[in-house]
C-alpha cells in the first residue's frame, strides 16, 4: 500500500513537471503580421511557406523595428504569361524576363517586399542587407544578392530548382489547390 502511494505521488509529480516544462518550452508563433495586406498575400502562398514568411515579417519588426509589406506574392501561370507577353506580343514595356513557370512566384514560393515608413506606412524603401540576413537565417533567399539581374524586393524559398518545380507542375504533382508538392 505504501509503495502504491509513492507511485501515485511520483507519477503525479512527473505529470505536473512535464506540463510545466511543455508550457515553458512551447514557442507560440504568431500566425499574423502587423499588416493585413501582407497577411492576405501570405495566405495565397504555398502552404509550406506561409509560416516562414510570417516569421520573416515578424522577426524583422522585432529585431530591426522595421515594418515590411509584401506587395506581390503568388502569380499564377496565367498571370505570369500576361506579364511576359507585355512588351512582346501586347502593348506596353517589357516588365519581366520570366515566362510562366520560371519564377518562384508562380509556385507561391516568393514574395516582393518593401520597408514601409512614414506616419501612414506609405513611404516605401528597398530591403537592406540587415533584412536579408534575417531572411537567410529563416532559409529564405534574397534577390538583392544575385549577380546580373539584382532584384532587391524579391525573397524566395528555394525548395527545389525551378526546372524541377516546372516538371512536377506539368506532371500534375500538385495538391488539390494547385500547389506543387515540395
Ligand atoms: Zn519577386
Amino acid at each position: 500500500m505504501k509503495n502504491l502511494t509513492k507511485i501515485f505521488i511520483y507519477s503525479g509529480l512527473s505529470l505536473l513537471a512535464y506540463s510545466i516544462i511543455k508550457k515553458i518550452t512551447k514557442v507560440e508563433k504568431k500566425t499574423t503580421t502587423w499588416d493585413p495586406k501582407t497577411d492576405e498575400k501570405i495566405k495565397k502562398l504555398h502552404p509550406k511557406v506561409r509560416q516562414i514568411f510570417t516569421d520573416f515579417v515578424n522577426t524583422v519588426q522585432d529585431k530591426l523595428n522595421l515594418k515590411i509589406r509584401m506587395i506581390s506574392g503568388l502569380r499564377t501561370f496565367a498571370e505570369q504569361t500576361k506579364l511576359y507577353n507585355q512588351g512582346r506580343t501586347t502593348a506596353g514595356a517589357i516588365v519581366t524576363k520570366a515566362p510562366a513557370g520560371s519564377s518562384y512566384h508562380n509556385y507561391g514560393l516568393a514574395g516582393d517586399f518593401y520597408i514601409m515608413k512614414g506616419e501612414k506606412n506609405n513611404v516605401m524603401s528597398v530591403l537592406t542587407p540587415e533584412v536579408a540576413k534575417i531572411a537567410n537565417d529563416l532559409g529564405l533567399e534574397w534577390g538583392g544578392n544575385w549577380k546580373g539581374f539584382v532584384d532587391k524586393p524579391h525573397i524566395q524559398y528555394k525548395a527545389d530548382s525551378v526546372k524541377n518545380l516546372l516538371a512536377k507542375y506539368n506532371a500534375g504533382k500538385r495538391d488539390l489547390n494547385g500547389y506543387v508538392n515540395i
